[in-house]
C-alpha cells in the first residue's frame, strides 16, 4: 500500500530552504544562447539527458540555429543530428513542423506567452514553462519527471496528482519570484540525489522530512 502523509507548511518551507542553501543559483545544464535554441533543446529533452541533448544540439546549432535554417534541413537533415536522442523520429517531425509554424505564423520570433508556445507541435506545458521562465523571465514553475517525483515522495503532492496539480501546489507554497529557481533546484535534487532508482536516502539532507525516505530506510534495515 502506498502510504503518504501530507507535509505541513513548516516542513515544506524547510525543504525549500535546504534546497536553496545547497544550490543558491541554479541554472539549466542545457546549452543555448537564444530563446529559440532553448526551445529546441527543451523540445528534444523528453526522455533524454541534458548531456545527450547538448551532444546533438551543439553541432546542429553551428549549422542551423534559426527556425528558417532548421526547417531548411528537412526532417531527415534534423534526424542526422539528433539520432542519438530517444524518440528522435517523432522529435524530428515535431521540430520541423514547429520551425515551419514559427516562420509562417510568428515571423520567426519565439512567442513569449505560454498559449502560443503550447500551440507548437511537441511543445507541452512543461516546455512552455521552461522557455518563458528561462528565456523571458516570466515566473513559471515547470514540472518535469524529477520535480514530480520529488514532490510526491516528500508528500507535497498526492501520488495520483497530475503534473498540473503538482505545479499548482508548488506555486501555492513558493513566492512567485522563486518559481524558476525552485523548478531548477528540484530538478537537480531529483536528478542527482532523489533519483528514480536508488534514491540516496541514507545521506539525504531532508530525510527527517520525508516519509518515503524513512519507509525505505526501515525496509533496508529489515532486509
Ligand atoms: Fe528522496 Fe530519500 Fe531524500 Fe526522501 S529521503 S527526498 S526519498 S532521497
Amino acid at each position: 500500500k502506498l502510504y503518504q502523509r501530507k507535509m505541513n507548511k513548516a516542513e515544506i518551507l524547510s525543504f525549500f530552504t535546504i534546497l536553496r542553501d545547497d544550490n543558491p543559483n541554479p541554472t539549466t545544464e542545457l546549452i543555448y544562447s537564444t530563446p529559440f535554441e532553448l526551445l529546441v533543446a527543451v523540445l528534444l529533452s523528453a526522455q533524454a539527458t541534458d548531456k545527450g541533448v547538448n551532444k546533438a544540439t551543439v553541432p546542429m546549432f553551428k549549422v542551423a540555429n534559426t527556425p528558417e535554417a532548421i526547417a531548411a534541413l528537412g526532417v531527415d537533415g534534423i534526424k542526422s543530428y539528433i539520432k542519438t536522442i530517444g524518440l528522435f523520429n517523432t522529435k524530428a517531425e515535431n521540430l520541423y513542423k514547429t520551425c515551419q509554424i514559427l516562420v509562417e505564423k510568428f515571423d520567426s520570433v519565439i512567442p513569449e506567452n505560454r498559449a502560443d508556445l503550447e500551440s507548437l507541435p511537441g511543445v507541452g506545458r512543461k516546455t512552455a514553462n521552461v522557455v518563458v521562465s528561462n528565456a523571458f523571465g516570466v515566473p513559471a514553475l515547470a514540472v518535469d519527471t524529477h520535480v514530480e517525483r520529488v514532490a510526491k515522495r516528500l508528500g507535497m503532492s498526492r501520488w495520483k496528482d497530475s503534473p498540473l496539480e503538482v505545479e499548482k501546489k508548488l506555486m501555492r507554497w513558493t513566492p512567485k519570484e522563486r518559481w524558476t529557481d525552485t523548478h531548477q533546484q528540484m530538478i537537480f535534487f531529483g536528478r542527482y540525489h532523489c533519483k528514480a532508482q536508488n534514491p540516496n536516502c541514507p545521506e539525504c539532507p531532508v530525510l527527517d522530512l520525508c516519509r518515503e525516505g524513512k519507509k525505505r530506510m526501515k525496509s533496508t534495515h529489515r532486509s
